[in-house]
């Protein structure tokens, strides 16, 4: 499963809620999407970065697997933290972003069962990313608009 890179078209594409019909697809989706996070490596992946536009999305984070399915933020923090972050549709390059250190998300498993996860600091971060993804936002979308600027110069200037 091969991850689109910045300016694939696809990562500017809305992914779709899911029903309950897709559970079968899903093990099969979820399975292809964390081995190649963990190929890649990275900590977090949306299904959007592998041209399906679902809303699905893993991280593993302290060697903890979470799928989620339908994730929405449902309680973000006034709190906020600037963090350099980065994202494998954007090899090499991190930018500083702005986010709440604290988010409530809801959504479901893989295999359809309702669940809440009450998250802070990277995994807070990672979810508010991948969520981002299925919205067809990228970190240069989050960045202040000079740094957007310069990442994006370095980002091509690395790729020449
Ligand atoms: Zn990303």
């Amino acid at each position: 499963m091969r991850i689109l890179e910045y300016p694939d078209p696809g990562l500017k594409l809305e992914a779709r809620e899911l029903d309950k019909e897709s559970v079968r697809h899903l093990r099969t989706l979820v399975r292809r999407m964390t081995r190649a996070m963990r190929d890649a490596p990275g900590i977090g992946l949306a299904a959007t970065q592998v041209g399906v536009q679902e809303r699905v999305i893993v991280y593993e984070i302290d060697d903890e697997l979470t799928a989620l399915v339908n994730p929405r933020i449902v309680y973000a923090s006034d709190e906020c933290a600037v963090e350099e972050e980065g994202c494998l549709s954007f090899p090499g390059l991190v930018v500083p972003i702005e986010r709440p250190v604290r988010v409530v998300c809801d959504g479901a498993t893989a295999e359809g069962e309702p669940v809440r996860i009450e998250a802070d600091d990277l995994t807070a971060r990672v979810i508010q990313h991948e969520i981002d993804h299925l919205d067809g936002v990228l970190i240069i979308d989050r960045a202040e608009p000079d740094e957007r600027k310069a990442a994006l110069k370095r980002y091509r200037q690395e790729r020449l």
